[in-house]
């Protein structure tokens, strides 16, 4: 390999290089095997060239400045093949320290995103300038897949920002800073506005240094704030594992445990041998399961969702520009704020013009907080604020190319706001409904236009929660379910779509996790152990919390909704240990849940959740009754995981990555399986391990465990859950 085929040297006559990084294959640079090539030639042209250079500048052709590994090469790492990519990082590691010990200055001029190998490549520089490109991000967000950054980000973060703003600022959240924020912790050294100008600033760090070292490698260097063995820092130390625990609560994420250690060994060490425990740690992340759960869905299925796998094709785009939302209560005013941030132009109609108001006033209160905190200006709250109009009067709703209904779930009452305005908007505009457990098709019997009506279901709160669930009716149109699809990527969140059902995939899901926690309290088991088995195994909310704050009558009614259009069906209702715990906690207890004051927990005069409620042990608790804490995780897990393969046979789901994302996003599903149906694929032993699984527990505690026969099938025939064809 004599010739550099990613990366252009351009040298200028006052001997400054700059090496443009420009793969002429991708529309991305990335960390492929051209790449690694061509550094290595350019580095052994730097270092034969050296006399007749003054510096260097490394910067990019591409939008983004440098994207990192190729996650596709990372997911296929196994147990067998790691000790290649151990060497090969290792050689990637000795390419950028020729370059950082050159004994030149080298500038790292940032054009746009720098994210992981990106990052990792500027810190191999000897000065850092971002240029203030809208989008652009900087920063190690490895351990959002599972990883940690492998091409000496732990180590060099750690010797330029001392070990706790190193962890905790850059390499544990994964946090994603645009160039200013980089700038004010410390991630670049500059700022600029235009790329002349990061140019000009680059040259001049060079004239200003012609000697230029890493503090690192300079003589009596020591890490900021201290290494382990200082007593500045040991002072430090031990909250580390408590931050961990709260980040992780627990539950089996490697990735920061892995970071930490290879933080905190390798600042005890020299620069060469803190590579290599980098280097170690990372392959250990790299070829375990977690990251490649975790790879498989923030990367692939989210791309894949967001990108619009699922959407009907050959359909033109369309933008909304004025919604109509219906109801201005807690979901509607959330829906405001969320498409008015999007710049749409929102009507906010409830049934009084105070109820309006007061929805707006709830996007007042968001932009206030924003404004206070720096995340955006007051103009552009003012702005936003301007484009939400409440009214109590459906004439306001003329124009309106789209309408999200939002009122009390209550059929006849979502037929009646329909009535009142399908003939003021639009004569095409979409309609849709955000019920969380109404059935579409049922529903769409309200309107005119049944093609044109889905369902839009978002995720309480609306401007925290990224996830829309679309709901395709019978009668709905590939028309309608485009524009749904086009109009909840325009308000920058993640759409899955299902086939109608009876809680679709979210709500009917989550239900199994609920009604599986709340059962084990039903069999006499320590409710604070149902609670810590939530938590340990990853859950977000703690099981009977999260029963609270639904409360405990909402799902008693959508049960004997459910059981009523079962048995209308001719079917029989088998009923879930749950319902006669719910039963009694409603009925004999008066605890209806955190709205009515009392629940599973008690809650004080504030309204804030206090203990677990004494009288569960009193009631419900048979001492010493204990079963595997491991069995009380699975019955969750598995619960979930069993009814998402029943939704896929009975053609509710329809792709693995839309149940994958919709776990995690919107019913919390723990991050660390990579979704619902990935879990499954994960397993140990694969699927037949999970179908012997799952007929264990069905031994033990219920038929509702049996595998349903599309698992068995796929265990049988040696497949998984894949979208690939
Ligand atoms: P809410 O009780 O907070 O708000 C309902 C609003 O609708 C009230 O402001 C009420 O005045 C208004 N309304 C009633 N009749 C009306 C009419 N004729 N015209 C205009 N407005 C009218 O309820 P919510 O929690 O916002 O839920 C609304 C819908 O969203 C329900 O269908 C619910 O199932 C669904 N949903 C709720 C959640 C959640 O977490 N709360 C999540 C997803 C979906």
């Amino acid at each position: 390999m004599t010739e550099s085929t990613t990366i252009r040297w351009e040298q200028d006559r006052t001997g400054v290089v700059t090496l443009v990084i420009d793969d002429p294959r991708q529309s991305a640079n990335t960390m492929n095997q051209a790449f690694r090539d061509s550094l290595a030639v350019v580095t052994d042209r730097l270092e034969a060239e050296k006399d007749t250079i003054r510096g260097v500048i490394i910067t990019s052709a591409k939008k983004t400045f440098f994207a990192g590994g190729d996650l596709r090469d990372l997911i296929r790492v196994t147990p067998e093949t790691a000790q290649d990519l151990f060497d090969g990082g290792m050689a990637l590691k000795r390419q950028m320290r020729r370059i950082e010990t050159l004994g030149k200055p080298v500038v790292a001029a940032i054009n746009g995103a720098a994210l992981g190998g990106g990052y990792e490549l500027a810190l191999a520089c000897h000065h850092r300038i971002a240029l203030d490109a809208p989008g652009s991000k900087i920063g190690c967000p490895e351990v959002t897949l599972g990883l940690l950054p492998g091409g000496g980000g732990v180590v060099r973060t750690v010797r330029l920002l001392g070990i706790t703003d190193a962890l905790l600022k850059v390499l544990l959240q994964g946090t994603q800073y645009n160039p200013r924020r980089a700038l004010e912790n410390g991630l670049v050294d500059e700022v600029a506005d235009t790329r002349e100008d990061m140019l000009a600033r680059a040259r001049a760090f060079i004239d200003a240094h012609p000697e230029s070292a890493q503090p690192w490698d300079r003589p009596g260097y020591r890490i900021p704030g201290g290494t382990p063995a200082h007593p500045k820092f040991a002072a430090n130390l031990p909250a580390f594992p408590a931050n961990l625990r709260k980040q992780t609560g627990g539950a089996p994420y490697p990735a920061p445990r892995n970071i930490m250690a290879a933080a905190v060994e390798g600042a005890q060490v020299d620069f060469e041998t803190a590579q290599v425990i980098e280097a170690r740690y990372f392959v250990e992340l790299a070829a375990g399961q977690t990251s490649k759960n975790m790879i498989q869905a923030f990367f692939f299925d989210l791309q894949a969702v967001n990108s619009g796998a699922n959407r009907p094709q050959g359909i033109e785009p369309r933008k909304v520009t004025k919604v109509a939302v219906l109801g201005a209560g807690m979901m509607g005013a959330g829906i405001a704020y969320a498409c008015a941030r999007a710049g749409i132009d929102v009507v906010l109609k409830d049934v009084a013009l105070e109820s309006a108001v007061k929805g707006k006033g709830y996007s007042e209160k968001l932009c206030a907080k924003a404004v206070a905190r720096g995340r955006t200006s007051q103009e552009k709250a003012d702005a936003l604020l301007a484009r939400i109009t409440p009214t109590a009067e459906a004439a306001d709703l003329a124009g309106c190319d789209a309408v999200i209904e939002a009122v009390f779930e209550d059929t006849s009452l979502k037929h009646k706001v329909f009535q009142e305005i399908q003939d003021v908007v639009a004569p095409d505009a979409l309609l849709c409904s955000n019920t969380s457990t109404l059935p579409i098709t049922a529903l769409a019997e309200g309107v005119e236009r049944q093609g044109d009506f889905i369902g839009l279901h978002f995720f309480s709160p609306v401007d925290k929660m990224p996830l829309v669930e679309i709901i395709r009716g019978e009668r709905t149109g590939d028309e309608a379910l485009a524009r749904a699809f086009d109009l909840v990527r325009q308000i920058n969140k993640t759409p899955i779509v299902v086939n109608d059902s009876r809680g679709f995939f979210t709500s009917r899901v989550i239900g199994h996790f609920i009604n599986e926690g709340v059962a084990m309290v039903g069999e006499g088991i320590e409710p604070a152990s149902v609670e810590q088995a939530a938590a340990q195994a990853g859950y977000p909310a703690k099981v009977l919390s999260l029963m609270d704050e639904l409360t405990l009558t909402l799902p008693r009614r959508i049960r004997l909704e459910s059981k009523r259009a079962v048995e209308e069906a001719g079917g029989t209702w088998t009923p879930h240990p749950a319902e006669a715990v719910v039963d009694r906690m409603v009925d004999e207890f008066g605890r209806p849940g955190r709205s009515g004051g009392a629940g599973f927990y008690e809650y004080g005069e504030d309204g804030k959740r206090a203990a677990l409620w004494p009288g569960l042990r009193e009631h419900f608790t048979r001492a010493g009754h204990e079963i595997p804490f491991r069995d009380m995780q699975e019955r969750m897990l598995f619960s979930e995981a069993l009814d998402t393969v029943r939704l896929l046979e009975e053609g509710v789901l329809t792709s693995v990555a839309d149940a994958n994302i919709g776990s995690i996003l919107g019913i919390g599903f723990p991050g660390w399986t990579g979704g619902v149906l990935q879990y499954v694929n994960g397993y140990e032993g694969g699927l037949p391990g999970f179908v012997a699984r799952a007929r264990e527990l069905a031994e033990r505690y219920g038929e509702r465990f049996a595998p349903p026969a599309l698992l068995v099938e796929k265990a049988e025939k040696g497949e998984v859950f894949t979208d690939a064809r």
